[in-house]
This record gives structure tokens, C-alpha cells and sequence, in this order.
């Protein structure tokens, strides 16, 4: 048992069972013994791997759009590059070499970068050494600057801490972790009937599961209110679906398979599909849809292809030997392919003015991923 199996075993026993939302936070972000405290879990010898660390091509088209959105938005003089969980620093690293030659862009950034884990904030210095750049980290959204942001989340979202809610025959009960007769982390249901939590499709049958993640509402709206009060867009990529759903989708992964969410805690990934429907709701409740008329989904697949995913491959397999010309064709069907990426994967693209934003033309409503 690790020091953190102890300390949720011994928070059950004296405070009973827990939400999801509370053990995902212990296991993530417990400050001593958290996942993501502890390690970089990135690429081929950690855990999961994702689409920056596939290939360079992905932060290059990222760059594309905030440099295309920035020059819509009349090129402001001065404009904050926000990035939530920045990982290795390997997304930036992208964006900020494809953008170097767009006149006045790295003049008007300034580069902020949300983390919370020590250790991954020491190697996005290293990675980005090589920029030049400011670098200036936050532990949350409260102090950003009073200035117009471009966000980007990539893979940030899926990891932040969700509630399960089961249907009853009484009405919505959250669905929690506690202990069995053998002292094994088990799920259970509170029997206190609560409202939804979100809108959810109904009827929903008994013993249908939906996923609820207050720490997402809370962090998309201090991004909308942000974007309101001083100008901006942003880009929210993650895998979930574009229509709310129903579903368990909390997974555990380490060294690239699936395993328990019970598995020794703190030495997995734990995430849960990030429910786009309902975050961009949130925008539009939050008044999003009348200073900022576009706010819209896609998939990766088709983001990335029409902001030249296969035009930007070709250009830097003219230059390269086979092998590696077959890497690159590789990682384009992994980022943007319909077994790879480009379904699962959607893009939340929303900004303060009505402009037409790149890489949302062609998205035809996605019916192909409900959970059930
Ligand atoms: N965006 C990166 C990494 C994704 S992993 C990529 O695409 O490669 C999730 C990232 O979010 C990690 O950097 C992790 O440390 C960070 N993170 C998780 N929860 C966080 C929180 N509540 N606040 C800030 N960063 C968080």
C-alpha cells in the first residue's frame, strides 16, 4: 500500500465514503504523494502519450490558429498566452517556434503557464529555455493579466476532479468510494436523492451513471469571464463528446494500459471524458453567446485538417528520408485519423468577438460517440 492509500483508507474511516471528485483530487494533487506531484507521466516511459508529444505538427497548427485569431482580433499590442497544464512544455514549445517569424506576435506575448506540479514545472523551463521568453507560472486563474488572453488547454480538463451520480429509483445519488468488508476501495452509492447536477438526457433508466465535474464549471467560467472582461479566445481540446451523455467513463491508465482506479493510488492517470455540450453551455449561460458569438465544437480530426494538417506533413516530408516521411504519416493518422484521435478528441473553440474562427467550417454534429 502506498503512504497515500493509507491517508484515503484513513479519511473513509473517520469521514465515511468519499466522492469521486474527492478521491481523484487526493490521488492527482495530493500535495505530497498527488500523481502529478510526483512525476512527469508523460510519452513512451511514462504513462500516456499525448498529441504534442506525438509530433511537432499539432502545436504548429495550434500556433496557426492563435496567430490567425490574434490578427482577427486586430492584432492588440498587448496579449497573454495562457496555457492550462503545459505537461512537459512540449505544446508551447510548438506554438512559440511556429509563430516566431509573425510580425509583432512574440512582441505583443507574454507567456503564462497554469501547473500545479512542481515537477512539471521544472521541465517546461527547460523546454522553453531556447524561446527567450518570460516564463511566469500560476497556480490558478486568479491573478492573470488585465489584458486580452488566448488559452489553450490540451489534455487539461479530462484531469481535473468529477463526481459520479447514479439513477435510483428515488432520483440522482451520488455514486462514492468507500470500504468493504475486507477493507478494499469499493464504489457505493449515498442513498440521498439529490437534483441533477447538470442537464442530462432523460429518461435515464435505473442504475444509469452520469459524470458531473464541478472543478471544470468553476474553471471554464473564470476563463469566460476573463474573456469577457478583457478581450481573448481559446482552444479547449480534450476526448469526450459533443452531445451529454450518459456513462462512466473514469479510467485509470499506467505504462499505457488500462488498469483499477483502485490500483495503488497515486501511481495512475485518472481521468474521465470532458462532456463539451455542457461546457459550452456553460459559455453561453455565462453570456458568451452575445459578446462572444462563436463559441463552437469540432473534432480534431477536422480542426486540425482545416487548418492544414496535410499540406503542413507534406512540407516537412519533402525534406526528410523515408523513414522518417513514414513517422510523419503516422503520427497525422494518430492526431487526426477515426481510430486515433480525430473523433475521440473534440476542440472548444470560443472568443469576445464574433468573428468566423479558424478550424470550425466544416464540423458536422457528432451522433457517433454517446456513451450509451
Ligand atoms: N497539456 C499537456 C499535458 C497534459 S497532462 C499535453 O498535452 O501534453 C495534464 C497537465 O495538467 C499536467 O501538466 C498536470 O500537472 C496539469 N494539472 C492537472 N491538474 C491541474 C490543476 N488543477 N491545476 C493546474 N494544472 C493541473
Amino acid at each position: 500500500m502506498s503512504p497515500l492509500d493509507v491517508i484515503i483508507r484513513r479519511q473513509i474511516e473517520t469521514s465515511g465514503p468519499m466522492f469521486v471528485s474527492q478521491y481523484m483530487q487526493l490521488c492527482l494533487a495530493h500535495p505530497k504523494y498527488g500523481y502529478y506531484t510526483t512525476r512527469d507521466p508523460l510519452g513512451v516511459d511514462g504513462d500516456f502519450t499525448t498529441a504534442p508529444e506525438i509530433s511537432q505538427l499539432f502545436g504548429e497548427l495550434v500556433g496557426v490558429w492563435l496567430a490567425a485569431t490574434w490578427q482577427q482580433m486586430g492584432s492588440p499590442a498587448s496579449v497573454a498566452l495562457v496555457e492550462l497544464g503545459p505537461g512537459r512544455g512540449t505544446l508551447m514549445a510548438d506554438i512559440l517556434r511556429a509563430t516566431k517569424s509573425l510580425p509583432g506576435f512574440h512582441a505583443a506575448l507574454s507567456v503564462h503557464l497554469v501547473e500545479t506540479s512542481p515537477a512539471l514545472r521544472a521541465k517546461q523551463v527547460e523546454t522553453l529555455k531556447f524561446s527567450g521568453i518570460t516564463l511566469t507560472h500560476h497556480d490558478d486563474l486568479e491573478n492573470l493579466p488585465e489584458t486580452p488572453c488566448l488559452f489553450v488547454a490540451n489534455e487539461f480538463f479530462d484531469a481535473l476532479p468529477t463526481n459520479q451520480w447514479v439513477r435510483t429509483d428515488k432520483g440522482w445519488n451520488a455514486r462514492k468510494i468507500g470500504l468493504d468488508a475486507e477493507s478494499q476501495l469499493t464504489f457505493g452509492v449515498d442513498l440521498t436523492p439529490l437534483p441533477a447536477p447538470k442537464q442530462v438526457p432523460e429518461p435515464a433508466q435505473e442504475g444509469t451513471i452520469i459524470e458531473h465535474s464541478p472543478a471544470q464549471d468553476r474553471m471554464l467560467r473564470q476563463i469566460i469571464e476573463h474573456t469577457q472582461r478583457f478581450g481573448g479566445a481559446g482552444l479547449i481540446i480534450d476526448y469526450g463528446s459533443d452531445i451529454t451523455g450518459h456513462g462512466d467513463t473514469l479510467q485509470a491508465v499506467r505504462h499505457h494500459q488500462p488498469v483499477s482506479p483502485f490500483v495503488t493510488a497515486g501511481e495512475a492517470d485518472l481521468t474521465t471524458h470532458v462532456d463539451f455540450a455542457h461546457l459550452q453551455r456553460i459559455a453561453q449561460e455565462a453570456g458568451i453567446e452575445t459578446t462572444c458569438e462563436t463559441t463552437c465544437i469540432a473534432q480534431q480530426g477536422g480542426f486540425l485538417l482545416e487548418l492544414g494538417l496535410l499540406e503542413r506533413a507534406g512540407a516537412l516530408g519533402a525534406q526528410a528520408d523515408a523513414q522518417t516521411r513514414e513517422t510523419i504519416s503516422l503520427a497525422v493518422e494518430r492526431l487526426a485519423g477515426d481510430v486515433g484521435m480525430g473523433i475521440l478528441f473534440k476542440v472548444l473553440g470560443f472568443c469576445s468577438l464574433p468573428i468566423c474562427l479558424p478550424g470550425f467550417a466544416k464540423q458536422a454534429p457528432d451522433q457517433s460517440n454517446q456513451t450509451d
